[in-house]
């Protein structure tokens, strides 16, 4: 059985004001009997991860350099996020391909250095709008997830997040039928390549909101979200998490 994970992806958004959001998550959801993630900006990791130890919630970072350490500056490192208290990592979320011009191997890169660090990675794919309506959709995602995802992946250091970038911040949402389509090609390739594929959880993240959560979660192969926007707000997430448990 594939454990769900309702992941909250904060972005570029978050003070330490904030961060009494998660405790009103906790107040909501201290013992969930579903994976709780919440992914703050790098600044808050530390804090973050401080107010959720003693509860079974977890804390990611948003991104991570493909090097331990160096003379990179502004980034930081999976050993340095891992060190600050997160457990996960997203590696190429879309913002990150189009704001910086990540490929499929810098991803992969990313991913084997969440690996090293003990970090899970949710390795993110999706296509844009002119690769949907141009019927390429599942070609796009083949060569991202034969690109993004290292041959050491296993079920459980990697998570696969199927966000196509139309409906990212969009209010736009899939039918369900697409979801369906999707997940299960991702599923086929995984099983296809790994033998643990069947153990990956393969989240949809996508203007998720608590109320289209149910009937998505509803679809096969659907193990959780990513989830932007409405993981901002306790008062928005909690109704994510609770229809996935
Ligand atoms: P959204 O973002 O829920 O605001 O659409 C999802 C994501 O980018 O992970």
């Amino acid at each position: 059985m594939r454990r769900k994970l309702a992941a909250g992806n904060w972005k570029m958004n978050g003070t330490p004001a904030e961060l009494a959001q998660l405790n009103a998550l906790i107040t909501a959801h201290p013992t969930p009997n579903v994976d709780v993630l919440i992914c703050p900006p790098s600044t808050l990791v530390a804090q973050a991860a401080d107010i959720f130890a003693a509860f079974p919630l977890a804390i990611g970072g948003q991104d991570c350099h493909t090097a331990k350490s160096g003379a990179h500056t502004g980034d930081i490192s999976a050993d340095m996020l891992a060190a600050a208290g997160a457990t996960y990592v997203l590696t190429g979320h879309s913002e990150r391909r189009t704001d910086h011009g990540e490929t499929d191997a810098v991803i992969a890169s990313k991913s084997t250095a969440a690996y090293d660090a003990n970090l899970t990675a949710i390795i993110c794919i999706g296509e844009t709008l002119d690769e949907r309506e141009g019927g390429t959709t599942l070609d796009v995602l083949d060569a991202q997830l034969a690109g993004s995802i290292p041959d050491t992946a296993t079920a459980a250091n990697t998570v696969v997040a199927y966000e196509p970038v139309w409906a990212i911040g969009t209010g736009k949402v899939p039918t369900l039928d697409q979801i369906a389509e999707v997940h299960a090609h991702i599923r086929a390739r995984l099983t296809a390549r790994f033998t643990d594929g069947d153990g990956f959880r393969i989240l949809y993240g996508g203007s998720v909101k608590g109320s289209n959560a149910a009937d998505i979660f509803a679809v096969v192969d659907v193990d959780g979200a990513l989830v932007g926007g409405a993981s901002l707000t306790a008062a928005d997430f909690s109704p994510i998490i609770t229809a996935l448990e």
